[in-house]
């Protein structure tokens, strides 16, 4: 034998927007022993909206796990060791099934699709009592971003699903109710489950009484008999049951006992387990969530109240202010695959080196509206400050320093609502791996930015939450646990004032890319 690994080890899926994968995790030590990565196609049908195949989601998981499993064997690691398997996914996206033949009756509508604007301009005229009912019972603004309105949008439009409704073959889930259903079975008995976390993105759970919301349903007008069951974010859902379509046999009967979505993944992985610790994850778009501890802080500067996580049945429930970006490393996909000015996404690096600087030129990429703080669905993306000199790596800057501008916004506003100014920001995702980015975001922010040795903290929160869970306890969520996990540290190194005049360059860029569309 190679390699001997001692100890229990757990598995995490963790299906993002633009990717899935799946890690598997030595529980003593967090180490991260061997991984699988597939992209995952977008679809843009028509203009502002952005869909994805639910059974392309499902087979790159089951490729994913497979994979990973092949990988395994290679390193002498016995896959029958891994004791727990938990679920971290892209929140607010769609998706209806049939619970009787196990098909998907839609595309699933993405987070950042933008279908829905007229749907929540007809219901904001509707809102019953004061504007607050939403907000006050979902910690959420009306917005095109989460879920009831894209499945309000669904049941208007999609014919088979409203015959399926009718017909009681009808199930609603976001990503993570699809997938535990089909991994523990599908139409053999799948479970129908989400976690508290995933369900205070969808706009129908009450986040201080943890239950779907009767008033909210009728409001969205919504089934509640499609609703999944909500459960905390670590107990065993349901066991692996092995479908045709998976191989990776030796998986059969573990049991799934970790649910949370991306950002609360990340938030446990990077163990921000006090109130007023928080962390900054730059995937697909960017995510400042930070711990509130117990308490549900309405924010005054256009942050969201979310469910941080419910690590248990018994355990308490521990809520997040949300500042969320929409288009952070979309931007470098977008650059990638519609403008064609790189062939991989890392490549932006190499481009934005040879300048240095964006010579002027800021780019604010609002392709889905403008979320936090400004919160305009009608905002467009632009690209300004235009010369004859300006070139294709002043512009690959400028989309980076986008990343960080927006950053900044969300920052500012969450150290407004929280009163003590976050002295250092902990980040992770994707393009973490970006050293112009991460020391950009140095300079802008003017402290220091501090990340990981090991990346993959939204799969670690998961796997933590599903080894941690009643029922299997190979995991404990002290913190002493990771010790052995070394950071990185970006320092500032430009000046304040510099920093600040760039900013408010910036704030003008954003004032032009607003109310574009009328
Ligand atoms: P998600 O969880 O949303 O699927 P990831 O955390 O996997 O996202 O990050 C993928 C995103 O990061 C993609 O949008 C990709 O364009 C971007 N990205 C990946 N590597 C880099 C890099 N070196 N520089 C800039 N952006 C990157």
């Amino acid at each position: 034998a190679k390699k001997a690994v001692l100890g229990p080890l757990v598995g995490a899926v963790d299906q993002g927007t633009s990717s899935t994968r799946f890690l598997v995790f030595n529980s003593k030590t967090a180490e991260l022993l061997s991984h699988h990565q597939v992209e995952i196609k977008q679809e843009f049908p028509r203009e502002g909206w952005v869909e994805q195949d639910p059974k392309e989601i499902l087979h790159s998981v089951y490729e994913c796990v497979e994979k990973t499993c092949e990988k395994l064997g290679q390193l002498n690691i016995d896959i029958s060791n891994i004791k727990a398997i938990g679920v971290s996914n892209q929140r607010e996206t769609t998706v209806v099934w049939d619970k009787l033949t196990g098909e998907p009756l839609y595309n699933a509508v993405v987070w950042l699709d933008l279908r829905t604007q007229s749907t929540v301009e007809s219901l904001s005229k509707r809102i019953p009592g004061n504007n607050n009912f939403v907000k006050s019972k979902t910690g959420l603004p009306l917005s095109t971003y989460f879920s009831a309105v894209k499945l309000r949008w669904i049941l208007d439009n999609v014919r088979k699903v409203q015959k399926a409704v009718e017909e009681n073959r009808a199930l609603f889930g976001t990503v993570d109710s699809w997938l535990i259903w089909s991994l523990t079975g599908g139409v053999n008995g799948g479970v129908h489950c989400t976690d508290v976390t995933n369900a205070s993105r969808t706009m129908l759970f009450n986040i201080h009484s943890l239950e779907w919301d009767k008033e909210l349903c009728e409001f969205f007008g919504i089934p509640m008999e499609i609703l999944p069951n909500v459960r905390s974010s670590s107990e065993i859902y349901g066991l692996m049951k092995i479908s045709h379509s998976l191989k990776a046999g030796a998986l059969e009967g573990v049991p799934i006992s970790g649910c949370l979505g991306d950002q609360s993944a990340a938030l446990v992985g990077q163990m921000c387990f006090q109130d007023g610790q928080a962390k900054n994850t730059y995937g697909t778009g960017c995510f400042l969530l930070c711990n509130t501890g117990h308490k549900c802080v309405f924010s005054e500067h256009g942050l969201l109240t979310t469910v941080a996580y419910k690590l248990g049945r018994n355990k308490p429930v521990f809520y997040a202010l949300e500042g969320s970006v929409a288009i952070a490393g979309a931007v470098i996909r977008w650059l990638r695959d519609n403008l064609g000015i790189i062939k991989t996404s890392e490549e932006i690096e190499k481009l934005a080196k040879e300048v240095g600087t964006s010579y002027g030129c800021y780019f604010v990429p609002a392709f889905s509206g403008l979320y936090a703080p400004y919160w305009d669905p009608s905002a467009r993306g632009i690209i300004c400050g235009l010369t004859q000199f300006t070139n294709k790596c002043h512009i690959a800057f400028a989309a980076l320093e986008a990343v960080c501008f927006q950053t900044r916004e969300i920052l500012d506003a969450m150290n407004r609502d929280c009163g003590i100014p976050l002295s250092h920001l902990q980040v992770d995702g994707g393009m973490t791996s970006n050293k112009i980015l991460m020391q950009l975001q140095a300079d802008i922010l003017y402290i220091p930015v501090v990340k990981p040795s090991m990346p993959e903290t939204t799969a670690l929160g998961a796997a933590m939450a599903a080894g941690a869970a009643e029922g299997v306890g190979v995991w404990s969520l002290e913190p002493e646990d990771l010790s052995a996990v070394t950071m990185e540290r970006f320092e500032p190194q430009i000046n304040a004032e510099e920093s600040e005049i760039r900013y408010s360059t910036w704030k003008k860029a954003v004032m032009k890319s607003m109310g574009w569309v009328t």
